[in-house]
């Protein structure tokens, strides 16, 4: 596990798309490519339902592949690069949502 005493974004940030506050996620179970893993402990995921990407993104799945998708915006803490992540439901990655008033349960 890689430590995130380094991470450059340690503070959520602010969606470019809708300005809302950004989560703090664990990363799914899978990867979204080839030879990519997260390599991070938790990653910063914009849930807003109504943030322009997330809205676009159905529309633009649905026109360009035929499939009920979207995606919703990520920063990545330990650079502090951004991307974006497919979910497939409204409700997709809400799973990994780490409760701020928790604090870390990481070592
Ligand atoms: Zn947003």
């Amino acid at each position: 596990m890689v430590s995130t005493e380094n991470y450059k974004i340690k503070k959520a940030p602010t969606c470019p798309h809708c300005k809302q506050k950004m989560t703090k996620t664990v990363p799914p179970p899978y990867s979204i490519g080839e030879g990519f893993g997260w390599g991070v402990s938790y990653f910063w995921i914009c849930f807003n339902d109504d943030c322009a990407l997330f809205v676009k993104g159905w529309e633009h799945m649905k026109e360009n592949y035929g499939k009920s998708a979207s995606y919703r915006f990520m920063c990545l803490p330990d650079n502090g690069l951004t991307e974006t992540i497919a979910v497939f439901s409204h409700d997709g990655l809400r799973g990994g949502i780490v409760e701020e008033d928790k604090g870390e349960e990481e070592e």
